[in-house]
């Protein structure tokens, strides 16, 4: 590869200049999503994302419910038949890790516990998680931006943030597999017929 060309720490009066006009734009995109964001999709739920052990998925292999530990810098979400997740640094992170892996036995996405998706159908669920996708997205990387550039974001405040934007990513991953497999159904039924 060839040697990187990026400034030295010397340089950082520009990063930050760059990282604030990445801000206003974060921030200019953001009030344009909020213009039709419906205000009640606001509330994500009764449950903090960071307080999650309860929403652990059953092994697969043995149908017990791990738990996560600390292992040194990492957390890791390891069975008592001995599957186990990729560690991560936090522990709602350890939980996705293992709740998303195919170690992991999948709720109904109607069951999960966040953004009161259970009374909607499929459709409505797709389209509600990709709003809200963009949303957390975009709220997520803008009081990153302002942490970065020593603005008042706490770091809990992003963790949660963060931790709500993979709960809304795992949720359109069983939404998916769920359509497709109504399509595998539509498609075998017109074969059979
Ligand atoms: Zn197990």
């Amino acid at each position: 590869m060839a040697p990187s060309l990026r400034p030295a720490p010397a340089h950082r009066p520009r990063h930050a200049a760059a990282r604030l006009a990445r801000l206003k734009d974060m921030q200019a995109r953001y009030r344009e999503d909020a213009a039709t964001f419906p205000t009640d999709w606001l509330d994500y739920g009764e449950h903090d994302p960071l307080e999650c052990d309860r929403w652990i998925n059953p092994c697969v292999a043995c149908g017990a419910e791990p738990r996560p530990r600390a292992t040194g810098t990492l957390v890791v979400v390891r069975c008592q038949c001995g599957a186990e997740a990729l560690g991560a640094k936090m522990r709602w992170q350890a939980l996705m890790s293992w709740n998303k892996s195919p170690l992991a036995k999948h709720p109904p996405w109607r069951e999960l516990p966040f953004f009161f998706l259970s009374d909607l159908d499929i459709t409505q669920a797709r389209h509600k998680l990709a709003r809200l996708r963009t949303h957390l997205e975009l709220r997520a990387n803008i009081a990153g931006t302002r942490r970065a550039l020593g603005m008042n974001a706490g770091s809990d405040f992003i963790q949660r943030l963060k931790a709500y934007l993979a709960w809304c990513h795992y949720a359109q991953s069983l939404v998916v597999r769920e359509m497709r497999e109504m399509e595998r159904r539509a498609a075998g039924e017109v074969e059979g017929s």
